[in-house]
């Protein structure tokens, strides 16, 4: 069966969770496609003791404040409850256990393929996260099966990596972090590929983001000079490699090039035998289900601010979609709102809300 809609945003995490809010506060009727059996699912299978580097005072999503001190630095938890609240009580039509297969263009407007079901929309708003697929090199294969190795996606606590020397890869925000975490514990090598910038989280008691948004920078965007240098290098963030050499003891590795056996080889020629490889290598995105034309010839995502060539097909949340903070739960309403005002330049063509509403937090199973 084929049921209609006006916009369907694939997604349930603070990017779709926004646009929802927006577009059903103007009485568009939207349903919102988790694939997960709760809203804000990416939160809830990060690390245990994961603080925001963003304060409170910078993560609310739009028509909520995100509760607590304004300068204080929410745990995932937090995070977790923050999000499944908004969904909750502001009854968004969230339809979860709701993996979406395919979307493609029809005479009307949009199929969008559920293993179950289909339905035909106006619109699509794609909004599946800026963080998707975990991305590990292909030497990681080459590492013997008696060293534990696993992607920084699958870390939860220190207690569950074994005993002995850990090697973490990538020195990002999210290997530092691991690496730091893990020190108290464990003896912890970091190798770094690329060095990030490191920039305090707070200067001068005040936190990182309030110089970033007063010096104007939190709102260049990429078709701005100082934006796309800005997205070229990326930063670290309350972290630094002196202070995790320093502070946590942490011996710090160039960049991983070989790997036989037990045996791990860095740039420079020294060797390692881990117990453990924790890969903080990062993630790719991944749209090979959207059939539409959308894509260049290298696979990579054309879009203005999330607009595409494709009349109705919009995309949310992802990396640098505009600004810096298009992936950040503070910023991520701005983007939301452009979409949501291009959408509502477009009347629904079909039935009122009232015909087609899905009840709220609707698990489909
Ligand atoms: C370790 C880490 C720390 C971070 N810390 C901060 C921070 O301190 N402050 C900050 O502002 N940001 C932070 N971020 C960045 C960002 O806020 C998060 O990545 C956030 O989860 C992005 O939200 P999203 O809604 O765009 O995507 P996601 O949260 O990834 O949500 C996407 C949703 O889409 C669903 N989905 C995917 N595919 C389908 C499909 N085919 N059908 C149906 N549903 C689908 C998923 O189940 C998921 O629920 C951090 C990110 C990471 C990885």
């Amino acid at each position: 069966m084929t049921d209609h809609h006006d916009v369907v945003v694939v997604g349930g995490g603070q990017a779709g969770l926004a646009i929802g809010y927006l577009l059903a506060r103007e009485g568009r009727q939207v349903t919102i496609l988790e694939a997960a059996e709760a809203p804000a699912s990416a939160w809830r299978t990060r690390w245990d003791s994961l603080r925001l580097f963003t304060p409170v005072r910078y993560d609310s999503l739009p028509g909520r404040p995100f509760p607590g001190h304004p300068d204080t630095y929410p745990g995932r938890d937090d995070v977790v409850a923050y999000l499944t609240d908004y969904a909750h009580d502001f009854e968004l039509p969230v339809e979860l256990d709701s993996t979406v297969r395919a979307v493609r263009r029809d005479d009307r407007g949009y199929l969008v393929e559920l293993d179950d079901r289909t339905y035909e929309a106006d619109h699509v708003v794609v909004a599946t996260g800026p963080f998707q697929v975990p991305r590990v090199p292909s030497v990681a294969e080459r590492l013997d099966p008696d060293v534990v190795q696993f992607h920084s996606s699958a870390y939860r606590t220190p207690g569950d990596v074994p005993a002995g020397r850990v090697l973490v890869v990538g020195g990002g925000n999210t290997g530092f972090q691991i690496a730091e975490e893990l020190s108290r514990t464990h003896a912890v090598h970091l190798s770094i590929g690329a060095r990030q910038t490191p920039l305090p989280q707070r200067i001068a008691g005040r936190d990182l983001f309030r110089y970033l948004e007063a010096t104007g920078l939190m709102g260049k965007t990429t078709s701005s000079r100082i934006g796309r240098r800005m997205q070229a290098r990326e930063t670290l963030i309350g972290s630094s490699p002196r202070a995790a050499r320093r502070r946590h003891g942490i011996r710090l590795r160039g960049r991983t090039v070989d790997i036989s056996g037990t045996e791990v080889t860095f740039r420079d020629g020294a060797r390692l035998r881990p117990s453990t490889v924790i890969w903080a290598t990062g993630f790719g995105l991944d749209h090979s289900w959207i059939d539409a034309p959308v894509f260049d010839a290298n696979g990579q995502l054309v879009h203005e601010r999330g607009v595409t060539a494709a009349p109705g097909l919009y995309f949310l949340g992802l990396p640098w979609q505009h600004t810096r903070g298009s992936a950040l739960l503070g910023w991520v309403k701005d983007d939301a709102e452009y979409l949501a005002r291009q959408i509502s330049a477009m009347p629904p063509t079909q039935a009122p809300m009232s015909e087609h509403a899905a009840p709220s937090l609707r698990n489909s199973r």
